[in-house]
């Protein structure tokens, strides 16, 4: 039998929580309708009202779609086909058409600056920047262009000044960064996505990245920056915590790391209860009912040592996780009080 088709079945007696419904109506912080990689809503060939169903049933109250794109098109396609038809249900995300330095030169910044504003005006609610600023983002030298390069302040000013919260995903799981060999806990994943794997050099190291993005959200205080996926450094919740204490201005999101949260339940929940008022609860996985189920008995529960996946082999790792069961008044605010602020619904 080779390593990879052993699949160990748990023999633990414990018990098995299903969560139809979330404890409290949840926004969904972090999803997506028509991303390529983390699910998304046909909406060509699926009506609407199916996704308004499948929202109900899932007690999803308002959806953030962070699919604007880079351009205008797209913004205007999903305000189009989702904002316009159910306005209460979506916030719809812009984006920056990096791309553009390379010929625009030093006129860049202001330039996707002045987007933004056509975005928001257009009803963006709100700012998403994918992970490949950091990674590999190229100013008109062939540069990369590091995350808290001083060029980009008016485009982070001006996201401020127009009330538009910033939701930042840089760099990746750690993992994705070090040498993929056989103590690389991700190296199923990294074989699996071989654009995944970062390692440095070419690409810089991870804490540069992390450190980068640091000084941007402290630099722009004005501006509301939400650290995608427990803060892009999920596996190391001091640091998370550290940032979220010196930065007044800073949110993470939970989306697509229930894997890393419940394998170190201990430190989590308390990082749950002290953070209470600066997490939001996403999913990432386009709207999926049952990972959906899986996130509220993950948060909900005491349940113990369950795949964080629907499917049969952990995807984010081998291993197990095991219930949250966060208070009610912290529940409340994860899922949908800070979200209600941040997102200013
Ligand atoms: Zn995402």
């Amino acid at each position: 039998m080779l390593l990879e088709n052993f699949c160990p079945r748990s023999k633990l007696v414990t018990k098995t929580t299903l969560v139809d419904k979330p404890r409290f109506p949840v926004i969904d912080a972090h999803n997506h309708l028509a991303n390529p990689f983390g699910g998304g809503w046909d909406a060509p060939r699926k009506p609407l009202s199916e996704l308004l169903d499948l929202l109900d049933e899932a007690g999803v109250t308002h959806y953030v779609d962070l699919d604007g794109g880079w351009g205008e098109e797209i913004l205007y396609r999903h305000l189009d086909i989702f904002k316009a038809k159910a306005p209460e249900r979506f916030q719809i995300f812009g984006g920056v058409d990096w791309s553009k330095w390379e010929s625009m030169g030093d006129a860049f910044p202001e330039w996707a600056t002045g987007r933004l504003n056509v975005q928001k005006e257009a009803g963006a609610q709100g700012l998403k920047i994918w992970k490949g600023f950091g990674l590999h983002v190229k100013d008109q030298n062939g540069q990369l262009v590091k995350v808290d390069d001083a060029r980009l302040s008016p485009l982070w000013d001006a996201a401020g000044e127009l009330g538009l919260p910033v939701l930042v995903h840089v760099a990746d799981p750690v993992a994705f960064f070090d040498p993929i060999d056989e103590t690389n806990e991700r190296w199923e994943e990294i074989g699996q996505h071989p654009d995944w794997a970062f390692s440095s050099p070419p690409f810089p190291p991870f804490m540069e990245i992390m450190n980068g993005f640091k000084n941007l959200v402290t630099r722009h205080s004005l501006t509301t920056f939400i650290g995608a996926h427990v803060g892009c450094y999920a596996e190391n919740l001091e640091w998370v915590g550290q940032m979220l204490d010196a930065c007044p201005n800073y949110y993470v999101d939970i989306s697509a790391r229930f894997g890393e949260l419940g394998r170190q339940p201990y430190k989590a929940r308390k990082f749950f209860i002290q953070y209470q008022d600066r997490i939001l609860y996403g999913s990432d996985m386009g709207p999926d009912l049952d990972v959906y189920r899986l996130n509220y008995r993950l948060l909900e529960t005491d349940d113990e040592y369950f795949n964080y996946n629907a499917g049969d082999i952990p995807q984010q790792g081998r291993w197990h996780v095991n219930g949250l069961f966060l208070p009610n008044e912290v529940l409340k605010k994860i899922y949908n009080e800070n979200a209600r602020k941040v997102l200013r619904i």
